[in-house]
């Protein structure tokens, strides 16, 4: 006989470990399933060789792209998903976002919820999330119905000082809004010490606001909310009319598991999601679980992104360099009339992980060493929208294997919010002629092995025509069935995803806490 529980939660990211913990205090029986264990905690965490040449956190999956060609993609399995590893810039979308916007390469269409609707979600995922920021530097954020919980992180000098040219050259450059455990006011005291290993490598000291840390660690020793790991859910499986699941499967340790609850919430990730949906295919639902509407998988979105290296004569000693962005062509520019995108700080270059990048930045600087051209480099991330496209899919095979067909969109819009960067980069003493692409992420040859900022396979809508869940992220076609990660995404913007998919979980699970409540 398997378990019965009130809720299974399948995932403990951002989506599904947020989610935990809006249900825990409800105390319903919550079981949490994850496929990874705990990420151990090593001095390999803040080593450059480990976490950017050898990879050392990447998932071992091989998935398939569009022409079948096997990849190894950048995802991570751990307790706290994708969020163990991430830079921790949690941006609420702009207003705009959550209404159709017009691109250069087509419609990003609108949100069934308004930017209203989710703003006392972000307030509520930036108090959990502990986000630093400063509110009312960035012309296009939207209305605050509270500040941010933390100061901003400050700039440090060199920082400081590009800020400065900036706004002296008339643009806003803002504090980037961000989830670390710093308090600089008491920096004896401050969990967070400040390093240069923050932005794709985990926290060794456990003081970045991640899913695992924040939303997971908390609950555990709860009597109601258990949590298993190395469980991968496998499929779902329903009962005869095919409205309601009724078995949860999985494999644990290479044998199988049956576990069933009044809920079910799947939180993989948008890739996995999908697999899991396509894979639980049935009589009743030949095209997948919840795809009557042939949208499963469809729509994948990862952002048009681009790393970029620019190099000055002075010295960067910049130690946590993520500390600053700017929205100044979000909407698009003066004398260009599509969005451009969004353009943030990354953390600082160090020479063991560019040694990849060795000839081309080298050659920026022939006499320089690759230690002098680290010392001297400021890096930057450009993000552009990419369109839900029907064709950028999810699909599985006969072995139930992830095929990942991408093409990217509004490339023309990315190459504008470079040149746009080169343009500002003259402000600060930075010349044009001395900024490179750089692949930010061990081998990115293959540009959809690149799948940090994953969304859309499972979007949300009114029509179940066109969505696959309704406006609470419950499938249209299912009682029981929620996707609670960066699946639902309608549309992705041009900033960093997390922090809606935390605050898209607090509300669902006020949602489905009601839905349970005696
Ligand atoms: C290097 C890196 C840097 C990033 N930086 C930022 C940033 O600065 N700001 C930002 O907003 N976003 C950032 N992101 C993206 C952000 O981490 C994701 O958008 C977010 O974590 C997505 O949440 P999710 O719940 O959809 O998926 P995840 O957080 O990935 O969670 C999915 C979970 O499901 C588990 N799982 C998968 N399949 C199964 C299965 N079959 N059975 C059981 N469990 C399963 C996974 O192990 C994982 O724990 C970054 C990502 C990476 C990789
Ligand atoms: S900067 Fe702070 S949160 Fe980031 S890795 Fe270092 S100690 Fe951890």
């Amino acid at each position: 006989m398997a378990e019965h529980y009130d809720v299974i939660i399948i995932g403990s990211g951002a989506g599904g470990g947020t989610l935990a913990h809006a249900l825990a205090a409800s105390g319903k029986r919550i079981l949490l399933l994850e496929r990874g264990d705990f990420l151990p905690r090593e001095m390999d965490n803040w080593s450059p060789a480990a976490v950017f040449v050898r990879g050392r956190y990447i998932s071992k999956d091989t998935w398939f792209d569009g022409d079948g060609k096997a990849f190894q993609p950048q995802v991570h399995y751990f307790v706290g998903g994708a969020t163990k590893l991430y830079g921790a810039a949690l941006y609420r979308l702009r207003p705009g976002d959550f209404g159709e916007i017009k691109h250069a390469d087509g419609i990003s269409p609108a949100w069934p919820l308004s930017y209203g609707d989710f703003e006392p979600w972000y307030s509520q995922a930036e108090r959990l999330y502990q986000v630093h920021g400063n509110g009312g530097e960035d012309p296009t954020e939207g209305h605050r119905s509270e500040p941010y919980p933390w100061p901003a992180v400050s700039h440090e000098p060199r920082i400081q000082q590009i800020s400065d040219d900036l706004a002296g050259g008339g643009y806003h450059p803002f504090h980037a809004p961000c989830g670390i455990m710093l308090n600089e006011a008491d920096r004896p005291r401050s969990t967070c010490i400040r390093c240069a290993w923050c932005d794709g490598y985990p926290c060794l000291v456990h003081a970045k606001a991640d899913a695992e840390v924040i939303a997971v660690r908390p609950l555990l020793g709860q009597p109601n909310v258990t949590l298993l790991t190395g469980a991968e859910v496998t499929k779902l499986e329903t009962d005869d009319s095919g409205r309601t699941v009724t078995a949860v499967a999985v494999s644990r340790d290479g044998g199988p598991e049956v576990y069933r609850a009044d809920i079910v919430a799947v939180c993989a990730g948008a890739a996995n999601s999908a697999k899991i949906l396509l894979n639980s295919a049935s009589d009743r639902h030949p095209r997948g679980l919840a795809n009557g509407s042939d949208q499963v998988g469809r729509n994948y979105m990862f952002h048009n992104c681009k790393a970029v290296v620019a190099l000055s004569k002075e010295k960067n000693d910049t130690v946590f360099q993520k500390t600053l962005g700017i929205n100044d062509f979000y909407f698009g520019a003066k004398d260009y009339q599509w969005p451009i995108g969004n353009i943030q700080m990354i953390g600082k270059s160090n020479a063991e992980a560019m040694r990849g990048e060795k000839p081309r930045l080298t050659k920026l600087s022939p006499e320089w060493t690759l230690s002098d051209v680290a010392e001297h480099a400021v890096d930057f991330w450009l993000t552009t929208e990419d369109l839900p496209v029907p064709g950028n899919r999810v699909t599985v095979d006969g072995d139930g294997q992830v095929h990942l067909a991408y093409t990217p969109t509004n490339n023309e819009e990315a190459g504008r919010l470079y040149h746009e960067l080169k343009k500002i980069m003259n402000h600060t003493g930075m010349a044009e002629h001395h900024v490179l692409g750089k692949n930010f992420y061990m081998d990115m040859s293959i540009p959809v092995a690149g799948c940090a900022h994953q969304a859309g396979t499972c979007r949300f809508g009114t029509d179940p025509a066109t969505s696959a869940l309704d406006v609470n992220c419950k499938a249209h076609e299912l009682d029981n069935l929620y996707v609670v990660d960066t699946s639902f995404f309608p549309s992705i913007g041009a900033v960093n995803p997390a922090l809606t998919a935390m605050a898209n979980a607090l509300r669902v699970g006020e949602h489905i806490r009601q839905r349970i409540a005696p």
